[in-house]
């Protein structure tokens, strides 16, 4: 990743006065140099997601601004998440950026209809959100057709020719001199971006892309019952297809933020209720959060401590039954520490009274009940 003291810039290789076309060019011929289906550095990855955390701030007007003003703190204050972190593979970041696949955006040899690459999106909802379900806008940047030149790249009035340096194939032999002979690997042609065609005169709309990157709202239904870490599949709200193929998919995941002092275990709640000796001798009622609110629940007299109570139904949501989990709640059982000698005394006294019978056995029942709601 990059670190707070990488400068974008330096990453990309590009100085501060470079255009918003020099800043893209760079990307792309780095995001291909760093793709590990060809490169053979180890840090691979990671300096991918380095220079795409830097591409995402530079060809952005604002950000950059922000950036060139106050480094990386203002895009810190700015809210700025790196966005290419929430990524799967660096095909995904690469086609989150340019609607299309890291080799080309068409098949090599062809140049029919091709389905556009999906797309990752990313958001968070609080447990509450969680357990009742609800609709959200999870704002994806698409790449959409070009309007201006229909998505081949080149300016109105003109077309694409076929590329010189691989005669339209997309891929060319690489051939380099090691110490151990010759080696020959293909890779994607440098000069056409692996399309076959170049575009001698660029579109001014989409600067020969063909596409246009789009904000556009997505409005996404989160069940209730979802999980941390789980993926929503939207089909068709992925980038465009290429020549009329059908668009992707977005995949958006979706992360819950805990809420304190509850924990989830599966569609299980666990919460813990702290009580004094005496509250748990003579019974009484706590109350514990969950995802509604508190919840008020009675214990009663001669609760035990490490005693486990479940409140059916009151848990998370089931994604595949509807049934509803549970609410476990489990005790503790504050002791004093600091007695003076009357309160002493009246312990003794009192625990004299009582005699042995008074507590729950060994083989008392009550005490398997409670070990087997022991998890
Ligand atoms: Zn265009
Ligand atoms: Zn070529």
């Amino acid at each position: 990743m990059a670190t707070m003291h990488d400068d974008y810039y330096a990453l990309l290789g590009v100085d501060r006065a470079a255009s918003h076309a020099e800043i893209k060019q760079a990307f792309r011929r780095l995001a291909r140099e760093l793709h590990p289906d060809v490169s053979e550095e180890p840090d691979a990855g990671s300096r991918f997601r380095a220079v795409a955390e830097a591409y995402e701030v530079l060809s952005d007007p604002v950000r950059r601004q922000t950036y060139d003003r106050f480094g990386h703190a203002g895009l810190r204050s700015g809210g700025f998440s790196p966005m290419a972190a929430d990524f799967g593979s660096l095909s995904d970041v690469f086609a989150a950026f340019f609607g299309e696949a890291l080799f080309g955006r068409q098949a090599p040899t062809g140049g029919g209809p091709a389905r556009g690459p999906d797309l990752a999106a990313h958001v968070e909802i609080d447990l509450a959100e969680a357990a009742a379900g609800t609709m959200l806008d999870a704002g994806v940047r698409v790449a959409r057709t070009c309007t201006t030149c229909g998505g081949n790249g080149a300016a109105p009035g003109t077309t694409p020719i076929t590329c010189p340096g691989c005669n339209g194939a997309g891929r060319i032999r690489l051939v380099s001199r090691t110490v151990l002979g010759q080696m020959v690997r293909t890779g994607g042609c440098p000069r056409c971006d692996g399309t076959g065609v170049v575009v001698e005169q660029p579109c001014e709309t989409c600067e020969g892309d063909g596409r246009t990157l789009e904000d556009v709202p997505l409005e996404l239904e989160i069940p209730a019952g979802i999980h941390d870490g789980q993926r929503i599949r939207v089909r068709g709200a992925g980038h465009d297809g290429i020549l009329g193929g059908t668009p992707g998919d977005v995949y958006v995941s979706v992360a819950v933020r805990p809420l304190e002092g509850v924990e989830r275990d599966g569609d299980d709640l666990r919460v813990r209720a702290v009580v004094t000796m005496t509250e748990a001798a003579l019974g009484t009622t706590v109350s514990v959060p969950t995802p509604e609110g508190s919840y008020e629940l009675e214990l009663p007299p001669g609760t035990q401590p490490g005693a486990v109570h479940a409140v059916r139904g009151r848990g998370m949501p089931s994604l595949d039954s509807g049934r509803r989990g549970d609410l476990l709640v489990g005790v503790d059982v504050r002791v004093p520490t600091r007695l003076s000698g009357q309160q002493r005394a009246e312990l003794l006294r009192l625990e004299t009274g009582l005699g042995d019978d008074a507590y729950p056995g060994e083989d008392d029942g009550f005490l398997r009940r409670l070990k087997s709601a022991f998890r």
